[in-house]
């Protein structure tokens, strides 16, 4: 571990009598001063020089070193999980607070570890804001958001690492960044600062659900996390991703390993019984409007906007988030338009909110599974000056390369008609270029869209997968075809989904044509 020897041992402290006090009171206005703290001991790293000792009293945590001589080890008696009572002095070191133990002792820990339990759960509790809009469907949810917040909320205070883990479009980084907007700052508060960078990681995810490679990687750090820094396991958090079916070997396999989840979603979770679906089993808490009797024009960024504020009073710059990610995810309904409304009354006029939704998925794509704390955060405001110089820079060379596509697409592509139901076909996987902007799914919405017209269902064929988009007035579900297609037809090894209306079905390059025709085929027998 990175840190500390003491170069300054001669410098007295002051004499002033030692106080007792909680952790989080520790703050840098306390520099020089002597307290009594008290804190269950939660590693110990034997430096070349002090000893540290990581302690926690539920309220906050601090590194308290002593040092006896170089790289011997101080207070052999005390141990990880110790309680541990000392008077120190409180020092900075680059930058960071830290205590330096003049003397110490153990103390009991059965008393003092309900005492940690009872301030994690009350400092853990959540606001219990009004929601931004007005809605039925957010106001059944509410229990729900208050069980997600305070989860959030009682990872940060018990110094739990968090990974947030969101759909790589313009709704998953809303939503992302909403969380972060909330989560970094109560975790700068109740840390050290370097603290924000080794226990909250953010990372998009380019499948619609939580891949097992995803999982695999998280897990993967996560555990050398632990075994370097001492650190626990972490709660991952999946934002418009983690309620479906496809998602819950990855959650299964994360609570393996003692991780927790929490899923804020709002793609179609299969059968609800008691405002439960298949991942409520395997996860600590689950938001997903489709519980409550909703829908997905609740998108993920108001989900984790509304819950941002749950978690954190005065999150910042977040308000407009939900009216960004519901045009880009296509979101109607009266809870979009409030939130549209709200994102006017910032400042962002539903042009420019369309542009940025285009340019947060054009960066997106080209960052794939990078976090990029920083440029998708200037895309999404954290500096308006430099968000507008951005989307000014990219939206022209964007729509060029978008309106390019589209004569490709549009060239390709066959028209039949079905009764009243248009079906356009076009070889998506060699109509694109592999790894440009636009991709197949938006390619194949731009089509789709071109149509401009409520009956047609587009079909974006690959060599294993179909994209299908289908009109506002045809009936239909993705994710029924799927499940139906893997009841009656399993030699196909059909998987995916999506929305209702939007979203891939995946299977093996043979049953190429059977998934065609079986795809209209339950297409037309739902619209007779
Ligand atoms: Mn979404």
């Amino acid at each position: 571990m990175e840190r500390i020897i003491i170069k300054d041992r001669k410098k007295e402290s002051n004499n002033s009598v030692a106080v007792p006090t909680e952790i989080v009171g520790i703050t840098k206005e306390k520099i020089g001063q002597r307290f009594i703290i008290k804190g269950r001991v939660e590693n110990i790293v034997q430096t070349s020089g002090p000893t540290l000792f990581m302690l926690f009293d539920g309220t906050a945590s601090i590194t308290a070193k002593a040092f006896i001589k170089a790289g011997e080890r101080a207070y052999q008696e005390i141990n990880k999980t110790d309680v541990m009572e000392a008077t120190v002095e409180i020092r900075e070191h680059n930058n960071e607070l830290e205590a330096e133990i003049h003397s110490c002792k153990k103390s009991l820990a059965q008393d003092f570890n309900q005492l940690v339990l009872e301030r994690v759960n009350r400092l853990a509790k959540p606001e219990n804001p009004e929601f931004m809009i007005k809605s039925d469907i957010l106001e059944k949810l509410r229990p729900k958001f208050l069980n997600a917040a305070f989860e959030i909320k009682k990872a940060i205070m018990e110094k739990r690492p968090i990974i947030v883990r969101h759909h790589a479009d313009c709704d998953g980084y809303c939503a992302g960044i909403a969380l972060e907007r909330a989560i970094l700052p109560l975790v700068q508060e109740h840390n050290d600062e370097r603290d924000a960078w080794r226990l909250y990681k953010r990372a998009p995810s380019k499948a619609p659900f939580y891949e097992y490679m995803d999982v695999t990687k998280d897990l993967a750090f996560a555990l050398e996390d632990m075994e370097k820094f001492g650190l626990k396991e972490p709660v991952i958090i999946l934002a418009d991703n983690g309620s479906t079916h496809e998602d819950v070997l990855a959650i299964k396999k994360l609570s393996i390993y003692g991780c927790k989840v929490i899923v804020i979603d709002h793609h179609y979770p299969g059968d609800v019984a008691d405002e439960k679906s298949e991942v409520d089993e395997f996860v600590i808490a689950h938001v997903n409007p489709y519980l409550v009797g909703g829908d997905s024009n609740l998108c993920a960024g108001m989900l984790c906007t509304e819950i941002a504020r749950f978690i954190h009073k005065e999150s910042d710059n977040i308000k407009f988030l939900p009216g960004l990610a519901g045009t880009s995810d296509r979101c109607k309904g009266s809870e979009y338009e409030q939130y549209l409304k709200i994102a006017e009354d910032k400042g962002y006029t539903l042009e420019q909110l369309r542009n940025t939704a285009e340019c947060v998925d054009f960066e997106a794509h080209y960052l794939r599974f990078v976090e990029s704390r920083s440029l998708v955060n200037d895309l999404l405001g954290r500096d308006r000056d430099k968000q507008k110089d951005l989307i000014d820079l990219l939206i022209k060379d964007i729509n060029k390369r978008k309106e390019q596509q589209l004569i490709v697409a549009k060239h390709y592509c066959k028209v039949e008609q079905i009764g009243s139901i248009k079906i356009v076909e076009v070889d998506a996987a060699r109509i694109t270029n592999r790894g440009d902007y636009p991709a197949v799914g938006k390619t194949v919405g731009m089509l789709h869209d071109s149509f401009n017209d409520k009956r047609v269902i587009t079909l974006g064929l690959g060599e294993d997968f179909i994209t299908i988009r289908i009109g506002d007035e045809i009936n239909a579900n993705i994710n029924k075809i799927v499940e139906h297609l893997q009841k009656e037809k399993p030699h196909t090894f059909a998987e995916g989904g999506g929305h209702e209306h939007a979203g891939t079905i995946k299977f093996v390059p043979a049953a190429f044509s059977e998934i065609v025709n079986f795809t209209k085929e339950e297409i037309k027998k739902s619209n007779n």
